[in-house]
C-alpha cells in the first residue's frame, strides 16, 4: 500500500484536479490524502474569526464569495450534466451548513467544525469526478479513523486498528480518497491537525498501514536547502534524513507539517516529497540515510518570543533552572532554544497563549526581560563534534547580522541562532552564501 498526498495548490483547480487523476491511475493500490483547495482554509479562519466576533453579516458574506469562486470550479471540473449536479449538491450540503452555524452561539466547537469543511468538499468534489471518469474510488471518511488524545496527539493505535477494518471491507477497492488535516478529539467532537495538518494524516496513515512509501505531492519539486519564497538562489535536495527533515519542518520549513516526520520515522517509511507540477522531477526522498552533507539546509521560524531570566539570588542557586522549566510545564508551552550562564538563561517559546501568567510566575523569583517578534533560523546539517570550522561559516555568513542568541551542540544536526525578525531575509540570504556558496565569503 501507498499513501499519497495532494496539498492546496495540488487540488486548486478543476485541471489540477485532472491531472492527479491521471497521476494516481498507475495500477498501484494507494490512499490518497487531499488537502482544502488553495485558499479556502485561509477563508474559513477569517469566516470563523468574524462569527466569534459576533459580526455575522460579514461572515456570511464571506461564506457566499467562496461559495462563489467553486461554482466555476464545480462547472470546469465535471464534463457530464449528472457530474455537474452531483457537484453543485456538494457545495449545497457544506455551504448551507455554514450559513446555518453563523448565529448566535458560534463557539470555538463550531470553528473547529468550520474549518475542517475544505477537506470535505475537496474529497467529495474529487471523488465524484473519478467516479465521472469511470475510476473505481472509495470515499473514506477521516472522521472515523483519526483521532486525537486530551493533549491534542494523535492516536495512532485508533488509526491501525480502525483503518484498516474499513480498508478490510472494501477489498476489492485500489484507490481510496480521505481528507487531511481533519480529526475527531477525545470528546469526540471535529478537530484538526493544526495548519498544514494534510502531511501529518498522510504519513500517520502510512504509519498506521506501514505502508512502503509516503509521496508528499506539492507544488515545488523537493525540500529545498533554504526557503524559496524569500531566498534567492536555493536547489533540492536529493536525500535528507528523518532527524534532518524534522528539524527543518519544526523550524519553518513550509513544505512539511511541523511534526509530520515522527510517524514514519519511527516505522522507518521513506516519505517522498514530489512536485504536481514536474511530476518527473527527482524530488527529495527522506530515509534514515540522509544527505551526507556537511551542510543540508536552512529553515528560519517567526514569531518566537525570547525570555531572559536572572536570578535574584545569583550564584551557585541550583534549583533555579527547574523552578524556571516547571513554570513552562504548567503552563504546557514548550521551549524551543536555551543558552544559560551562572546567573541567567535564556530562552525561547513559539506559543505566547500563557506568556502573560508565565511571566507573572516567573517574576515572583527572578528578574524578566523580554523581546518580541524574534526569528529562530536554523542551520541544519551534520555537525560532529570532531569536524572543525561549521560553526564558524554560519557566524562569519552573519557578521552584519545582530544575534540575540546561539545554540550549537544540543544535536548534531542543528545550529540555530535567534534574530530580530526584521533581520531575517538579510539573515537567510547571508547563510545562503556563506554556507551553500562559500567561495563568496571571507571568514
Ligand atoms: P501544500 O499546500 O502542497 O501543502 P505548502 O504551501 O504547505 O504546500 O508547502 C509548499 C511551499 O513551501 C512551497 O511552495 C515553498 O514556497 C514553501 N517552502 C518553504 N520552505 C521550503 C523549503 N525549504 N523547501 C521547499 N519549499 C519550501
Ligand atoms: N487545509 C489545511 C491548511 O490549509 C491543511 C493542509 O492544507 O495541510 O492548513
Ligand atoms: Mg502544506
Amino acid at each position: 500500500m501507498k499513501v499519497w498526498k495532494f496539498g492546496g495548490t495540488s487540488v486548486g483547480a478543476p485541471e489540477r484536479m485532472h491531472s492527479i487523476a491521471n497521476l494516481i491511475n498507475d495500477g498501484e493500490k494507494k490512499i490518497v490524502v487531499l488537502s482544502a483547495v488553495s485558499g479556502t482554509t485561509n477563508t474559513l479562519v477569517e469566516i470563523s474569526k468574524l462569527s466569534l466576533k459576533k459580526e455575522f453579516e460579514a461572515a456570511k458574506g464571506k461564506v457566499q464569495e467562496l461559495q462563489n469562486k467553486y461554482l466555476p470550479f464545480v462547472e470546469n471540473l465535471y464534463s457530464t450534466a449528472e457530474g455537474k449536479s452531483k457537484g453543485s449538491s456538494i457545495l449545497e450540503e457544506h455551504f448551507s451548513l455554514l450559513k446555518n452555524h453563523i448565529k448566535e452561539g458560534f463557539s470555538e466547537v463550531e470553528e473547529k467544525l468550520f474549518l475542517a469543511q475544505g477537506e470535505l468538499i475537496s474529497t467529495k468534489l474529487f471523488t465524484s469526478y473519478l467516479q465521472e471518469i469511470k475510476m473505481k474510488a472509495a470515499l473514506l471518511p477521516a472522521l472515523d479513523f483519526m483521532k486525537i488524545d486530551e493533549e491534542n496527539e494523535p492516536i495512532l493505535s485508533f488509526t491501525e486498528t480502525e483503518l484498516g477494518k474499513i480498508i478490510k471491507q472494501h477489498s476489492d477497492i485500489e484507490l481510496f480518497i480521505t481528507q487531511g488535516y481533519i480529526c475527531r478529539n477525545s470528546k469526540g467532537e471535529v478537530d484538526n491537525l493544526q495548519r498544514g495538518g494534510s502531511d501529518f494524516t498522510a504519513t500517520l496513515i502510512g504509519a498506521a498501514l506501514y505502508a512502503d512509501e509516503v509521496q508528499i505531492w506539492t507544488d515545488i519539486d523537493g525540500m529545498h536547502n533554504n526557503d524559496p519564497r524569500v531566498v534567492r538562489r536555493t536547489y533540492p535536495i536529493a536525500e535528507v534524513s528523518f532527524d534532518e527533515a524534522a528539524e527543518l519542518a519544526y523550524f519553518g520549513a513550509k513544505i512539511l507539517h511541523p511534526t509530520c516526520i515522527r510517524p514514519t520515522q519511527e516505522r522507518k517509511i521513506p516519505v517522498r516529497l514530489l512536485n504536481t507540477m514536474a511530476p518527473k522531477e527527482k524530488g527529495t526522498v527522506i530515509t534514515q540515510k540522509g544527505s551526507g552533507n556537511a551542510f543540508t539546509a536552512v529553515a528560519a521560524k517567526d514569531g518566537i518570543t525570547a525570555i531572559k531570566i536572572k536570578s535574584t539570588r545569583m550564584l551557585n542557586a541550583y534549583g533555579f533552572l527547574r523552578r524556571v522549566f516547571e513554570v513552562f510545564e504548567k503552563f504546557k508551552t514548550s521551549v524551543d532554544m536555551i543558552t544559560t550562564s551562572e546567573v541567567a538563561v535564556s530562552l525561547s517559546v513559539d506559543n505566547s497563549k500563557h506568556l502573560d501568567a508565565i511571566l507573572t510566575e516567573l517574576s515572583t523569583f527572578a528578574i524578566v526581560e523580554v523581546d518580541h517578534d524574534q526569528t529562530i533560523v536554523c542551520v541544519v546539517g551534520n555537525f560532529t563534534a570532531e569536524q572543525p570550522g561549521m560553526a564558524i561559516k554560519v557566524f562569519a555568513a552573519l557578521k552584519e547580522i545582530p544575534v540575540r542568541m546561539i545554540s550549537y551542540g544540543g544535536s548534531e544536526n542543528n545550529i540555530s541562532v535567534l534574530i530580530d525578525s526584521k533581520y531575517k531575509n538579510e539573515a537567510l540570504n547571508a547563510v545562503n552564501e556563506g554556507v551553500f556558496f562559500a567561495e563568496n565569503i571571507s571568514v
